[in-house]
């Protein structure tokens, strides 16, 4: 498999530090808002890289912080008379029902600034015990020219970024030695949270959090680090001159960043005030369509919200949808693949070879999905009564295997109704007065695979659904 590295910029072939294992770190958001579509187009493509990773027989240890103490936070927190940490609360749990809708897996971890901020004072006092950061009044600054590789993920050279920020110098509004020096921790406001470190008492910078929270979860040397192109400069780049020079080794192997999603061609931002947030697109489709619109573009592509797509997304997946339902109620002939569908099978097999192949292609899901749309027009025109029971359950599974890759479900579970859960309870509890424990299981059995939990209480049989 080979995927695009920023760092180097060019493709290469994936191979993990450890045989069978991937360690991943995709920076998460900064909770104190609801999040918009922009945000999830992260979540979404590297929710389905993780998954093809798992597909492909890797064991990967995922890890997506929140960060949930910033300016911003404080901001919202004043303005609504609440403390940050109670803001940061709510939109967490607010993110995680969105990312449940999208059909985002949690990470294996989902790490806090505000829980990391002991490893935040040690990885600050190794850089300063290193010559890597100096104090001044109780700031905390990483002196940025001392490390040599300084620019090596955003392709910049440190005289132009030295000239872009003459400007600030003359101003002489701050007090680092050099305007390339960056924040790694800053002393406390009047109404902010903080923590007691030897230089003041404070918080930490934002980039900081990433460094300490990959290493306190993954090691010193993780495998791909992730996230949105604007993070590339100065994020990235900076959580590199932290780790790099704290550990004393290479950080990430592979650098990964999704293109923006754009409307009317500009990136949809808090900040410019044109976005749409996951919780409007809820209203209107089920997330799916908002997934399945976002896999449709490559993820180094910028991509332009408009409904129209949206509308054309929702479409996408009602062809994969339809198809799933037609061969599910198809009866078809009992038995194994017969010789005269042989070639159905090979076909079938193709069709996943090269949808492996494009998401082999620096996870190419535009690719990937038009082979399934391949799959579902073979399935239209080639699977019907007259086939074998084996042939049709090969075809359906094999087109809900590759969307499951990608997060989409696209077989339609059949919902019961409250009455028809009622009946069937009734039906159980009458079997087992007649001593009839088999149907009583059978029928437990099949509420359970419907997503129903049946509970035996004194008072009597209760329900919930899963
Ligand atoms: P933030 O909360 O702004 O730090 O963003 C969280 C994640 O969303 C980061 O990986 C950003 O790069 C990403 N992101 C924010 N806006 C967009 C956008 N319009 N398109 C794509 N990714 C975005
Ligand atoms: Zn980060």
């Amino acid at each position: 498999m080979k995927i695009f590295n920023t760092l180097s910029r060019r493709k290469e072939e994936f191979v993990p530090r450890i045989p069978g294992k991937v360690s991943m770190y995709v920076c998460g958001p900064t909770v104190y808002n609801l999040i918009h579509i922009g945000n999830a187009r992260p979540m979404i493509v590297f929710d389905s890289f993780r998954r093809y990773l798992e597909y492909k027989g890797y064991e990967v240890n995922y890890v997506s912080n929140f960060t949930d103490v910033d300016d911003k936070i404080i901001k919202r927190a004043n303005e609504e008379g609440k403390e940050a940490i109670e803001i940061a609360e709510k939109y967490i749990a607010e993110c995680k029902k969105d990312m449940e809708g999208m059909n985002v897996k949690p990470a294996t971890v989902h790490p806090r600034a505000t829980q990391e901020i002991n490893g935040m004072i040690d990885m600050i006092s190794t850089l300063m015990n290193k010559g890597f950061a100096y104090e001044k009044n109780g700031t905390v600054y990483y002196r940025t020219r001392q490390f040599k590789e300084y620019g090596k993920l955003s392709h910049k050279n440190l005289d132009d970024l030295q000239s872009g920020l003459r400007e600030l110098k003359v101003s002489g509004a701050d007090e680092k030695e050099d305007n390339l020096d960056f924040v790694l921790w800053k002393p406390k406001k009047d109404n902010e949270p903080y923590w007691c470190s030897p230089w003041s008492c404070g918080r930490p910078g934002w980039h900081i959090e990433c460094s300490v929270m990959s290493r306190k979860y993954l090691g010193e040397q993780i495998d791909i680090h992730a996230g949105g192109e604007d993070l590339v400069f100065p994020h990235h780049e900076n959580e590199i001159a932290q780790s790099e020079a704290a550990n004393g080794k290479e950080f990430a192997k592979y650098w990964m960043h999704n293109a923006f999603l754009n409307i009317d061609n500009k990136k949809m931002s808090k900040s410019l005030g044109n976005f749409l947030l996951v919780r409007d697109i809820a209203g209107k489709y089920d997330l799916q369509v908002l997934r399945f619109f976002m896999l449709g573009s490559h993820y180094r592509s910028p991509m332009n919200y408009s409904i129209d797509l949206m509308e054309s997304a929702k479409n996408g997946l009602e062809r994969i949808t339809t198809a799933v339902t037609k061969l599910n109620s198809l009866v078809g002939a009992e038995g194994d693949i017969r010789e005269d569908e042989a070639q159905i099978k090979a076909d079938t097999d193709a069709l996943v070879a090269k949808y492996e192949a494009a998401l082999d292609d620096d996870f190419n899901t535009a690719d990937g999905i038009s082979a399934i749309f391949e799959l579902v027009k073979l399935a239209n025109t080639s699977v019907n009564e007259e086939s074998s029971t084996a042939l049709i359950a090969y075809v359906k599974d094999t087109i809900i295997r590759l969307s499951d890759v990608l997060g989409l479900i696209v077989e339609k579970k059949e919902e019961l109704l409250d009455s028809e859960i009622e009946a069937l309870i009734q039906e159980r509890t009458d079997a087992r007065k007649a001593k009839n424990f088999a149907r009583a299981d059978a029928i437990r059995d099949e509420l359970l695979e419907k997503g129903i939990i049946l509970e035996d209480t004194r008072a009597g049989v209760t329900w919930k659904r899963k």
